[in-house]
């Protein structure tokens, strides 16, 4: 058995992390909220080193978590080990193009974690607005409630509101929001056209971009 098969069906241990990468994110709002996102990320190796990090704001824009993780590790070892996991309380951001994208520091955490040669990442929450899924990782989400939905909370303290569950720019939606968002970012890349098509939710995603949304 690799030592990464171990670590990555430990989930007692791996929950155990993302507590304590919540109680640094607590504890960076409490020491610099203008400096310290809501994110915490670290990468683990298979001989249990590991670098911790929380989103970072720097001149204007966010070093994300993943990436102040990597960074560390990079600092104190000259390679990251074979079998190593990125533990992170908010799925790696994967979009080139967005809001997210727009106000980060260098590329996604996904093309990142991609050119890191990590394979696997534990979550505590899956980040509902980054659909660019491109990851040569696996992602494992955990089960544990409680982690869960401190992630979330911490997430939806930044995360852009019209991509909450159940509504979409103000228009309600059925099961979740991929229609409206299907369409509108068909709209958007089409120059803010109407749509057509036999869904409805499409439809109105595209017609939100076509009202200036
Ligand atoms: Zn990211």
């Amino acid at each position: 058995m690799r030592a990464s098969d171990f670590e990555i069906r430990n989930h007692d241990k791996l929950d155990g992390i993302l507590v304590e990468l919540c109680e640094m994110v607590i504890a960076g709002q409490r020491h610099n909220p203008e400096r310290y996102g809501m994110v915490g990320a670290c990468v683990l190796d298979p001989q249990g080193n590991k670098t911790v990090g929380s989103s970072t704001n720097r001149n204007g824009k966010w070093v994300h978590a993943e990436r102040v993780a990597i960074e560390r590790y990079l600092d104190q070892h000259s390679e990251i080990l074979p079998g190593s996991i990125i533990v992170t309380t908010l799925s790696p951001c994967n979009e080139t193009d967005d809001d997210t994208a727009e106000r980060r520091a260098g590329d996604s955490c996904t093309d990142l974690i991609n050119q890191s040669g990590i394979k696997e990442v534990y979550c505590g929450y899956r980040d509902p607005s980054q659909e660019n899924n491109h990851n040569n990782y696996q992602e494992i989400f955990t089960k544990n409630l409680k982690i869960r939905n401190l992630s979330k909370q911490f997430a939806d303290t930044f995360l852009p509101n019209y991509l909450h569950e159940l509504s979409f720019l103000g228009s309600p939606c059925t099961k979740d929001c991929s229609g409206h968002r299907a369409g509108y970012r068909w709209s958007k890349d089409r120059g803010n056209i109407q749509a057509a098509s036999w869904s409805r939710s499409f439809n109105n995603g595209a017609a939100l971009a076509a009202a200036g949304r």
